[in-house]
Formats: C-alpha cells, sequence, structure tokens
C-alpha cells in the first residue's frame, strides 16, 4: 500500500505542551490524525520557557535557529531571545494553528499502560484516555537538581533554584549567593550584579566561556525580514552552519574547529579579566567543550564588578545564615540561589510508565537508560519519546533536532495507519546495538577528555550524539525498519476504523 492507500486514523495522546508538544500537534494536524489528545500539568504551554524565569533567562541559540522551520519570527528582538519572547513565539504559534484549544491544561499523566496494542493513560484529574500512540513530549532538562549540601535547609533566608525563581524576594541591595556556574547561573550573574549589594558566586569547576555577543536587532531590520523572508531564512542557514561547523563539529573531535573554538574561549579569558588571580581561578582544567560551552559576552564583565566575589574554596555547608566553606569562612548572605542544573536523565518520569508484560519504564531502565535512536524504547510498543538520549550535540536548536525526530516517528505511525501492523516497538538487542554504536563514536569527543558534565551517564557513556549533525539527519530520514519488529494484533482491520487519506 502506499500513502495514498485507505488509512487508519489512530488515537495519540501527546503528553505536555511544550516546544514539542506543539509541533507534534500541528504536525498531526497536517497528517489529517484528528483523534489526538494534549496533556498539560501546567496551566500554561511552554514547557521549559514557561518554568524559567531567572533573571537574565535567554536562548543561547541564535533566535532565527530557535524557531520551528515552518514559522520564521522577523520579530526576535536579539540573537539571543529572551525567555519571556520565547515563551511569547510558542503561544503565538499555537493560537494560530488551534493547538491551545485542543490542550488539557492542569493535566498530568500520573500513568501510561500498554495493553494489546492500546495504551491507558490515566491523568491526575482520573481521566482515562485509550490510545493507539502516546508520544513523551517531556523535555529533557525538567526535574530541579538540589546539591545535597548539609544543612541547606537550616538556612533562614530567602532559597530557590533557578527554575523555581521566586519573583516576590526583594534582590536589590541585599547579600546574595549563588552556587553553580553552568549556562544559567551564568545568564543570572550578569543580571545580579547589577542589583545586589553583594553577590557571592560559588564556583565548583569553571567553565570555558564563548563571546558571541547578543546584538539588538533594529527596526530597520526587522522590517527588511518581513518585507523578505528569505532573508530569514539565509540567516537561519547562516547560524546553522556556524553551529554545525565550529561547535558540533569541535565538540564531536575534529580537530581544526577544536582549535579555533579553544583559541576563542582562551582569548576571551584573556581580555576579559585582567586580574591575574581572578583569571587563574576562572580558568577550567578541562578541554573546550567537554561541559557545555556557555555563550556570554558579559559574564567576565560581571565578574569583575567591586560587589562579586568569587569563592572558589569548596563549601562545606549550609548554615542558618549563610555559606561555610572548608576554609572555615561563613559567607553571610541574604538570599541563596541554587543555579545548580537538573536532572537530566528523568525524561517522562515520574509517570508510571508500564509496557509490554507490565515491565515499567523504571525497571526496564534501572541499569542503564537504553533507547533506540532515542526515540523508541525496547519493550514499550507504539510509545515514543521526544529529545530522548542521544539526541544530538548541546549548542544547537533542539527544535531543529524535535523536527527531525518528530518526521520519522510520524514514519512509523504511517506504517500503522496503512494497516501494515498495531504494535511497533524494537528488541532489546536492537536497542544495545545502539548503544554500542553510540559509545565507539565516544572516543573522539571532547566529551571524553576528562571532566564530569551532565553529558555524562553514569558509565561514562555521552547522553548526546556523538558524531555530526549530517550524519544524524541522514540517519534518521528514514526509519530502518529492519531494525523495528512489528505485530498485527486485530486483523483483519475493520473498515469502519478508516478514513480517506
Ligand atoms: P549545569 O550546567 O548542570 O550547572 C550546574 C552548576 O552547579 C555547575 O556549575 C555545577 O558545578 C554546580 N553544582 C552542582 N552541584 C553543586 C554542589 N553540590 N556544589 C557546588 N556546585 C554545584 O546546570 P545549568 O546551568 O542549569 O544548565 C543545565 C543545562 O541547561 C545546560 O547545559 C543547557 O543545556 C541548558 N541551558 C540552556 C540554556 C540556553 O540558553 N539554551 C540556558 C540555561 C541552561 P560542576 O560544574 O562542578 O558540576
Amino acid at each position: 500500500m502506499n500513502s495514498s492507500s485507505i488509512k487508519r486514523n489512530p488515537s495519540i495522546v501527546i503528553v505536555g505542551a511544550g516546544m514539542t508538544g506543539i509541533l507534534w500537534a500541528i504536525k498531526l494536524q497536517e497528517a489529517g490524525i484528528t483523534d489526538v489528545t494534549i496533556l498539560e500539568k501546567a496551566n500554561k504551554l511552554g514547557g521549559t520557557w514557561r518554568e524559567n524565569t531567572y533573571l537574565g533567562v535567554a536562548c543561547d541559540v541564535p533566535a532565527h535557529m530557535y524557531s520551528y522551520s515552518f514559522e520564521p519570527n522577523p520579530d526576535w528582538s536579539h540573537v539571543f531571545a529572551p525567555g519571556a519572547e520565547i515563551l511569547a513565539y510558542f503561544d503565538r504559534v499555537a493560537k494560530k494553528y488551534g493547538v491551545a484549544e485542543q490542550i488539557n491544561f492542569n493535566e498530568s499523566v500520573v500513568s501510561s499502560v500498554y495493553d494489546n496494542a492500546k495504551w491507558t493513560v490515566t491523568t491526575s484529574k482520573g481521566n482515562r484516555f485509550r490510545a493507539d500512540f502516546v508520544i513523551n513530549c517531556t523535555g529533557i532538562l525538567h526535574h530541579p537538581a538540589r546539591p545535597e549540601i548539609a544543612g541547606l535547609e537550616s538556612f533562614d533566608g530567602d532559597q530557590f533554584h533557578t527554575a523555581e525563581w521566586d519573583h516576590g524576594v526583594e534582590l536589590k541591595g541585599k547579600r546574595v549567593g549563588i552556587i553553580g556556574t553552568g549556562s544559567t547561573a551564568t545568564q543570572v550573574i550578569p543580571n545580579l550584579a547589577k542589583s545586589a549589594g553583594s553577590l557571592h558566586v560559588f564556583q565548583r569547576t569553571p567553565q570555558w566561556i564563548l563571546p558571541l555577543k547578543n546584538n539588538r536587532f533594529s527596526e530597520k531590520f526587522k522590517q527588511s525580514l518581513r518585507m523578505n523572508p528569505k532573508k530569514i531564512e539565509r540567516l537561519r542557514a547562516i547560524y546553522s552552519w556556524g553551529m554545525r561547523n565550529i561547535i558540533t563539529r569541535a565538540v564531536t573531535g575534529e580537530k581544526l574547529p577544536a582549535a579555533l573554538l579553544s583559541i576563542a574561549c582562551k582569548l576571551n579569558l584573556r581580555l576579559g579579566v585582567k586580574d591575574k588571580a581572578l583569571r587563574q581561578k576562572l580558568t577550567p582544567d578541562y578541554k573546550v567543550g567537554c561541559k557545555r560551552i556557555v555563550i556570554s559576552s558579559i559574564f567576565y564583565r560581571a565578574m569583575t564588578q567591586k560587589n562579586v566575589n568569587l569563592v572558589t574554596d569548596q563549601i562545606e555547608c549550609v548554615v542558618p545564615g549563610g555559606v561555610k566553606t572548608k576554609d572555615g569562612r561563613i559567607h553571610e548572605l541574604d538570599t541563596l540561589i541554587l543555579a545548580t542544573g537538573f536532572k537530566p536523565t528523568a525524561y517522562m518520569r515520574p509517570i508510571d510508565m508500564q509496557g509490554r508484560a507490565s515491565q515499567t519504564i523504571d525497571q526496564a531502565w534501572k541499569r542503564k537508560i537504553v533507547t533506540y535512536r532515542s526515540v523508541a524504547m525496547p519493550g514499550f510498543p507504539n510509545n515514543f519519546l521526544m529529545l530522548g538520549p542521544n539526541t544530538p550535540t548541546g549548542n544547537y536548536s533542539v527544535i531543529a533536532m524535535s523536527e527531525v525526530q518528530c518526521d520519522y516517528i510520524l514514519k512509523l505511525i504511517d506504517g500503522w495507519r496503512r494497516g501494515e501492523y498495531d504494535e511497533i516497538d524494537v528488541s532489546e538487542e536492537t536497542a544495545k546495538n545502539f548503544s554500542a554504536y553510540i559509545r565507539r563514536g565516544m572516543g573522539k569527543t571532547a566529551w571524553a577528555s576528562g571532566c564530569s558534565s551532565w553529558y555524562l551517564d553514569a558509565d561514562g557513556d555521552p547522553i548526546l550524539w556523538p558524531y555530526s549533525w549530517e550524519r544524524w539527519e541522514q540517519e534518521m530520514a528514514e526509519p530502518q525498519w529492519e531494525h523495528f519488529q512489528t505485530r498485527k494484533v486485530v486483523a483483519p482491520i475493520a473498515m469502519n476504523d478508516t478514513i480517506s487519506a
């Protein structure tokens, strides 16, 4: 049967209404799939951009690249758009496609259970949805990681994680401490430095920083993009080229881009921090790209402000009045901010997901998280994961990655629509072979060069894609059908299950 053949209309549950959930809703409309339920735990869409409202929140991927390919936006205010603007963009796109009305807000998924080619999805409202497919659009960096520091709860002042920013807390003129110097902290710190009376930055490991300037776009420039959308396409292509050919190639082991990137970061530090002692404290002892490269042209300037104190003595504990470091000093604080990152491998959890033979996802992933091509999980037929492990490299647009994954999964669903199978997944062996393929690419990458980061799992295996972007796109262009196992559960398919394509 070809794609113009009679098609079944599957029922699909989308979990989450962030960037990937909205994308799915639009793509399913395009595909003519109408039986779609979108479940969103919060009262608003937007995922990470709804959750993260910290001072200075922005996307460090150029905005014209961090947009859906089919919804270019001439109105981005800056090269790296602020979080609120990105949230407004998703809101606008969701409204334009009528996605917003499709979303069941304030309804989180409690469990999804598989039986005989159907998923039963139970929600916090006690509703049960029966679906042929479940797509987990639950994001990657979602659950805040709190540091295991003794006495953290004993702190007398205000304390919050960057992903749960407390806008009610006055920071102006206050003694503020921030733990962490990752991508989030480096966006917060320059803004905090402007308002806090004193700012104590507790750094465990310094970061390499690439100084890409966050220029504001003029009205004239935006108008020229509105008049000529091809210009947006060109801009997107230029950014994508740069990210792919310099950053991605550098971190996946190509020598020339790695050398260029290394020079740029080292020069930035040399020129940005004149004070030798401070520069030394800010100098990483690992290769550029081993941890996620921080993009900022303002961080070092902030670190040299008089009211900013970089603390590199390790934290011993938190006491009611502040943070005590191992040198015995107590850094007295009014507010303590945790910029300590996220649990990167939680994925769709805490959903109680039960696949074939009632195996739970926690059981399946107890030893190690294993997927096939990031999207398929052995033992969990007709259930797919967006932005799963081994989705390509950091410092690239996750929107571009999501579009590729979405098209790939749609091809798997298309086989079901054509009536070729009712159940599709991969064997454990196939998934293990895929993991081995990922591991083989690891040796060349910067991530394996000796540092600790959320890019590596407990076994030291990358949770990113260790090859080029082009290779990923090419391998994701068509499913390798021989890697999938399919089954007909109910045969023949009843004609009243069908709609015309
Ligand atoms: P992160 O990169 O994991 O950084 C966490 C920071 O907290 C690190 O500096 C870490 O130090 C420190 N830390 C953790 N536990 C600690 C402890 N017990 N004591 C002292 N320090 C501790 O987290 P993030 O900055 O939130 O960024 C996470 C990811 O979010 C990024 O890699 C990126 O993918 C994404 N992100 C993206 C953007 C964007 O613009 N696109 C912006 C923000 C975040 P160590 O380095 O020593 O572990």
